[in-house]
């Protein structure tokens, strides 16, 4: 049994990890600003410390002279709308960094066996992902550095500052490189959800006819990776001999469009997209349409070659997974909405949000 701690472990990625991690048998300490929203906690973990990990007496309480491995997932992050609007740069950098500083220093003065460390796709450089049918995500070309956004230059630096402590203080640091991760238990409202859940999310609500917006042409490419596949690899990477940074994502490529309409063909819904970009979406939403590149795709090479294994998930399979349980999410509200208006025909209902009436129950 290891003595582990999963920083962020009551985000998305984190909880996935430390569920797995505590069911191998580990003792597992989870610090995070919050709870998780949709595991118990006895599930992920022996100890939850709710912390702020920008201030260093709660990394220093956190990480103690007995732990074996602690794996790094604590960002200030979220999807499109949090990261390249621009918006939340500052705390963005500013908090992330923070707690990488703290972390990296307190592994080596309480002599940490083993540190896993959460980079991002993110921060490869923009001028290699303009062709979205061609895009280059190989580990080698990170540098000359051109990240796209704010969020992709943090992981850069915070790359280096771990590879850095592993050359100075010999800190044995795994990093990897993470591509759009999805699955159950993550974001999937409230600006911070990423693509996949935003998809589900839409369609979920959506009743036959209506129109799904996906913002820009559709045309740009990604790939996702199944958050189990995720955690099957972390651990894999772990165990090697090798430091990265290395890709974990899917070489399943995909246009935001495709994504869309494999989550419409789940709900077995009629639906049509509307792809809303340039100035129709700055008359909508008041700002720029966040984009991100052109294109992505993972690079899996490097890590079938360091590791031996393909990191693999087919979309499909991992976005019913993920749309059936997003489904039960909205149904779910809706159960427990205090409806204010039903039309005469009992057909539709509505609920009152904050400045607006919105139509979310759907027969
Ligand atoms: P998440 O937002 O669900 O999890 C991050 C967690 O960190 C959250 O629970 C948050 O409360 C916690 N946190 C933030 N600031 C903190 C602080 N000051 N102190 C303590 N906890 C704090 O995100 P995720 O999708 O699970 O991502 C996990 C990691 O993987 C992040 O570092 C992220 O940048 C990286 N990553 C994720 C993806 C993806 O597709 N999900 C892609 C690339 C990289």
């Amino acid at each position: 049994m290891k003595k582990i701690v999963v920083l962020g472990g009551g985000g998305f990625i984190g909880g996935h990890l430390a569920k797995k991690l505590k069911e191998q048998g580990n003792h597992v300490r989870i610090c995070d600003l919050k709870k998780h929203e949709y595991f118990f906690q006895d599930e992920i973990c022996d100890e939850f410390i709710v912390g702020n990990l920008t201030d260093p007496n709660v990394v220093k309480l956190v990480i103690e002279e007995d732990i074996d491995e602690v794996y790094q997932l604590a960002a200030d992050m979220g999807g499109a709308m949090y990261i390249f609007t621009g918006q939340h740069d500052a705390d963005v950098m500013h908090n992330s960094a923070t707690i990488n500083l703290n972390v990296a220093k307190e592994c080596v003065i309480k002599k940490v066996k083993k540190i896993f460390y959460s980079s991002s796709a993110c921060m490869y450089p923009e001028h290699n992902q303009l062709d979205p049918l061609n895009p280059n995500c190989e580990e080698s070309s990170a540098y000359p550095a051109n990240p796209d956004s704010e969020y992709g230059w943090e992981k850069l630096f915070s790359e280096r500052l771990y590879l850095a402590f592993q050359k100075n203080y010999g800190l044995d640091v795994k990093i990897a490189r993470f591509h759009n991760i999805y699955g159950p238990q993550g974001t999937w409202t409230g600006g911070r959800e990423k693509a996949p859940a935003a998809m589900c999310r839409k369609v979920a609500e959506s009743k036959d006819g209506d129109e799904i917006e996906v913002w820009g042409d559709g045309n740009q490419t990604r790939s996702f990776l199944y958050v189990d596949e995720c955690v099957r690899a972390i651990l894999e990477l772990m165990d090697s001999n090798f430091s990265g940074p290395v890709n974990i994502g899917s070489e399943e490529m995909v246009t935001i469009n495709n994504l869309a309409e494999i989550a419409i063909a789940l709900s077995g819904k009629n639906l049509t997209i509307k792809n809303l970009q340039g100035d129709d979406f700055i008359q909508k939403y008041g700002f720029k349409c966040p984009l991100g590149v052109n294109g992505r795709n993972s690079d899996n090479k490097l890590y079938r070659e360091k590791i031996g294994s393909n990191v693999s998930f087919p979309l499909d399979i991992g976005m019913k997974l993920t749309y059936n349980w997003i489904k039960s999410e909205v149904d779910n509200i809706e159960t427990k909405t205090k409806w204010i208006y039903e039309s005469p025909d009992g057909q539709e209902i509505f609920k009152r949000k904050p400045g607006e009436v919105e139509r979310i129950k759907i027969k």
